[in-house]
């Protein structure tokens, strides 16, 4: 019995979750993320990464954050292995986020400015342009492209990566879109 409410329960996950289905990780996509960001996990997710190797459980830590303890992986994950992830189907609820994050304001999520969230980012600036008829911003546009260019280097000195927050409330017809757009 899990107390907290998973990230998987939010009503935004399983929207998420089809849309990354129409991605897949770019061939140019380094593992960046897995080896250089803190992974937070819930009970249930540090259940199932025990299951799948005790060993590597073990390298995850429960810290005090803010006065709240939260479960860890602390970067580079050990779970990765020559750039692929070992646990794929069985990866923590935060890695099937990703590029989406969580943001500390509930109508927003942060995507994350590496080469899938570019993609993810580019057929939103086209359903934005042909359906709503009113593309996002163009300095929104080039900030997430400044972004992009530079996260590698900032990753690498520590520095904070601006992200782009998304409206919650444009993910279904996001959706929706791109799966028309297989039609
Ligand atoms: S569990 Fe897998 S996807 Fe998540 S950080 Fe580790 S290697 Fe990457």
């Amino acid at each position: 019995m899990y107390k907290k409410r998973r990230l998987s329960d939010l009503p935004f996950f399983e929207t998420v979750q089809e849309i990354l289905s129409h991605y897949s990780r770019p061939s140019t996509c380094p593992a960046i993320c897995c080896k250089m960001t803190d992974i937070n996990l819930d009970e249930k997710d540090l259940e199932i990464l025990g299951r799948a190797s005790k060993y590597k459980a073990d390298q995850i830590k429960y810290c005090n954050y803010d006065g709240e303890y939260q479960y860890k992986i602390p970067p580079p994950c050990p779970f990765l292995e020559t750039d692929k992830c070992s646990v794929y189907d069985w990866r923590p609820t935060m890695c099937r986020m990703f590029p989406f994050n969580v943001c500390n304001k509930p109508d927003l999520l942060l995507l994350f400015p590496c080469d899938m969230g570019t993609c993810i980012f580019e057929d939103y600036i086209e359903y934005s342009d042909k359906v709503l008829r009113k593309p996002p911003p163009s300095e929104t546009i080039e900030s997430f492209k400044q972004s992009h260019d530079s996260f590698l280097m900032k990753l690498s000195e520590g520095l904070p990566i601006p992200m782009l927050a998304f409206k919650i409330d444009s993910l279904l017809p996001f959706k929706e879109y791109l799966r028309l757009r297989l039609e």
